[in-house]
């Protein structure tokens, strides 16, 4: 599943990044999705999307990510 970070929203407490590291990485202080596909293998991703203070992570489907690939 596709998993998108707001950056408007993102206020880079690091909180996604600790509870899962392999999806997460704060750079310059802003949470980037770092991994294609984050399936929940290595942490619960909606326990993730939970604990952001902001609400700035997502999951959007493949037509979203098309569709906003094709207006951007
Ligand atoms: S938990 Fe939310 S606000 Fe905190 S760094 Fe991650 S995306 Fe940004």
């Amino acid at each position: 599943m596709k998993v998108k970070v707001d950056q408007d929203l993102c206020i880079g407490c690091g909180t996604c990044e600790l509870m899962c590291s392999q999806c997460f990485q704060l750079e310059n202080g802003k949470a980037q999705v770092i991994r294609d596909n984050c399936d929940g293998v290595d942490c619960d991703i909606q326990d993730v999307i939970d604990s952001c203070p902001v609400e700035a992570i997502s999951i959007v489907s493949e037509d979203q990510v098309n569709s906003e690939e094709k207006t951007a």
